[in-house]
This record gives structure tokens, sequence and C-alpha cells, in this order.
């Protein structure tokens, strides 16, 4: 009843289509993928040094493409839902000088991993896109393009290969080239997702421990609310904004050293709003090393409660969720054998994610359908690897 998504690879065959299409006879030759992922638990925490708990999905960005001998970048995306045109083409600065955003916005997540990989100069090359992570969903489609381009360079002119330094290099990527000033935490475990594991990163350290997520008996449902409010792109940089602004005000480098004693002594130093902001972050935090915890002892109705909790202080002291999420939450938590359901992403639309008893999949699916005011799309997904090369063979 979920939907379905392509494989790997049929994306690949339908980008070396593209690709034949568009260029010609010659064919690819290298292909990378890279994925999306899913937040258990721990929203808006990573740009504040703390802890979160993603992991990779089964829902990936491939890049199929070849070298060329001139200074010339053609890339083309076969995903819909972009701004037009779905052609690029730029030639790379010969004498070292940033290569600008501009339009189509969306080769700016391209020009931004160009301009920001860790061997340059990069040489010249020709790319289709295919992707199979839906677009603005909250599920990182953008950390999945930004690794996987990365990736693709690292086959035309490699880099040391660190992974933990790649990834920081796609999440500048986004700061610089697309105007979002994310965390760490889409771009970590797209590079460093494991399969058949969720990671705790502490963004702090940029340490990661992986857990395994691989009991039969569970299901890791993700909504689609397929609704996207325009607040998105202002109200990230607000947070935070406020959240630099309450630690400093606690007098603390990020809100990760905080404690709610802290917050509470200070309390009225601050504006309500500020209050709330960093109240959230600070149980966030906690809450995401307990459900950590809850994972290793196979606790799910403990997990699943400190989900719930996670929304709700989503909703009620960051301001993020929206009707849609919340009523997707409340759908799914009056169904039996729910352990817990949250919103996912940065907030505003997009995704929840749920987990559930493996036999109570098909009646939390219908049950979800028919309580939703809206058409949502369902992913039964796995935990899986991070960026990867695949044949062409
Ligand atoms: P999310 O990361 O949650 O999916 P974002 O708004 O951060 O949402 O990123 C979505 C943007 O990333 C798209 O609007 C587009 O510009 C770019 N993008 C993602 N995947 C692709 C793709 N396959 N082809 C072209 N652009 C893409
Ligand atoms: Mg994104």
């Amino acid at each position: 009843m979920a939907s379905s998504f392509p494989s790997v690879s049929e994306l690949v065959a339908g980008a070396r289509h593209q690709y034949g299409k568009v260029f010609g006879e010659e064919a690819p030759l290298v292909a990378v993928c890279a994925p999306g992922r899913v937040n258990l638990i721990g929203e808006h925490t990573d740009y504040n040094q703390g802890f979160v708990l993603p992991m990779a999905l089964p829902l990936v960005t491939v890049v199929v493409g070849s070298k060329t001998s001139e200074q010339d970048v053609t890339v083309v995306t076969a995903t819909k839902d972009v701004d037009e045109p779905v052609r690029v083409d730029f030639s790379l600065p010969s004498d070292g000088s940033p290569l600008s955003p501009g339009s189509p916005s969306w080769a700016n997540y391209v020009k931004g991993v160009i301009h920001h990989y860790r061997a340059p100069p990069v040489p010249g090359f020709r790319a289709v896109i295919a992707s199979s992570v839906p677009l603005g969903g909250g599920l990182s489609s953008s950390a999945s393009l930004e690794v996987a381009v990365y990736t693709f360079l690292q086959q035309l002119k490699p880099d040391d290969g660190e992974k933990v330094a790649k990834a920081l290099s796609c999440q500048q990527a986004e700061h610089t080239h697309a105007g979002v000033p994310c965390g760490i935490m889409d771009q970590f475990v797209s590079v460093l997702g494991k399969e058949g594991h969720a990671l705790l990163i502490d963004c702090r350290s940029l340490e990661a421990t992986s857990i395994p997520l691989t009991d039969p008996e569970l299901v890791i449902l993700i909504t689609n609310s397929n609704v996207k409010h325009s607040l998105t792109g202002s109200e990230y940089p607000t947070r935070r904004r406020q959240c630099e602004g309450a630690a400093s005000i606690l007098g603390k480098a990020s809100l990760r050293d905080a404690t709610m004693k802290d917050l509470e002594e200070a309390r009225d130093k601050m504006d309500d709003v500020t209050y709330r902001r960093a109240r959230h972050v600070i149980e966030e935090i906690e809450r995401t090393v307990q459900a950590a915890e809850s994972l290793k002892k196979g606790a799910y109705r403990e997990f699943g409660r400190l989900m719930v909790e996670s929304h709700n202080s989503l909703r009620d002291l960051y301001e993020v969720s929206c009707k849609e999420l919340d009523e997707l939450v409340s759908a799914a938590m009056e169904v039996e054998g729910v352990f817990g359901s949250r919103m996912t992403g940065g907030g505003f639309g997009g995704c929840t994610v749920t987990l559930l008893q493996a036999g109570a999949i098909d009646k939390t699916i219908l049950h979800i359908k028919e309580r939703y005011n809206g058409t949502p799309t369902f992913y039964v997904t796995t935990p899986s690897e991070g960026a990867r090369t695949l044949s062409l063979s």
C-alpha cells in the first residue's frame, strides 16, 4: 500500500538513457549515488552543536557522467519539480575565482560543491542527475544532491577521501551557494550513513555512533504531507539567530553547553520567544541521547514517547510545525501498534516519521489516509548505506 520508489539501478538506467539522448552515443563512465535521510529525533539541534539521530534512506540522488577535456560543465537534471531550465552550461573559472550562484537555482547546489571541492581544480564534465528523494519534502534532497555531486567529482579527480571533511564541504556549498545556513546533519548522514543502522551524531565533535536498527518486527514509516508552506525559507535563519541570541545571553558558546537550570536562572533576561526556542533545543538534545539509549535496548515504547514529546515541543515551543503535520501525527498515534510519530526535517510541511509494529502497517496507512485532509505519500523505509560509487556494467 505504501508508495514504491525507483531502485538505484532503475535510476541509473534512466539517467544513462537521458545521457545518451543529450550527449549522443558516448556512454557515461562514472555513476554514483548519495542518499536522502530521515531524522528519527533531534530536530533543530545540529546547528546548536547538539545530538541528532538520523538514518540514510533507500531514496537517493544518482549522478552519471564523464570528464571532458575542456573547462566546461554541462549538467542536466532528469528530476521534475525544479526551476527551469533543466539543463545548465557553465565554464569553470581558470584563475581560481569563485563560481558564483545564479539561475536556475537548483544548479547552485552543483556550483557550490565544485567551489568547495577539496582537490581543486575540478576538470570539465558532463552529467545527468536523477533522484528518488522528493524535492523540498524534508528528506534532504539538497544534501543528497550535494553529496552525490561531490562523490562524482571524487571519481574524476580524487581528494584525500576524508569523509567528515567531505560532509563539511557539502554543508559549505549549501551555505554559500544555496543560501541556507543549515547544520551538518544532512550531509553527514548522506556521506556516513550505514546500512541497517541509525547514526547518533554529536554535532560538536562530529563523531557518530551507529545503532543497529534491523528488527523485522519494527517498521519506519515516512508520511509526506505533500504540503510546503512558504515560511520555510525565512523562518530557518530566524530560529538560528534566536538560538545564538539565547546562547549569548547564557554566556555559552552554544546551547549544547546550557542546562535547563541555566535557562531558568536567566529567564528574566530574555523574552518569552527566546526562552521557548532555547528550551526546545536544550530538552531536545537530552531527549535525543535518551532515545538512542532506548533504541539500543529495544525499548520502542519509550522511544515512541520521546518522539511525541519532540513533536509537541517543535509545535509549541519551537513553532515549526503546521496543521497538516500535527494532523498526521495525531492520526498515526490513534492506531494500536504505533510507538511514536513526529514531524521530521525543518518543518512547515514535508514529512512525518512514525515508528510502529510491522503487523500494524496496513491499518496505520489506511487510518492516516482516512483522517488526513490531503493526499499523503507513504514510504516504508530501512536504514541504508551512505554515498557510494555504482557499477555501470
Ligand atoms: P529538501 O532538502 O528537504 O528536499 P531543500 O529545499 O533543502 O529541501 O532542497 C530542495 C532543492 O534542492 C530543490 O528545490 C532543488 O533546487 C535542489 N534539488 C534537490 N534534488 C535535486 C535534483 N535531483 N535535481 C535538481 N535539483 C535538486
Ligand atoms: Mg535541504
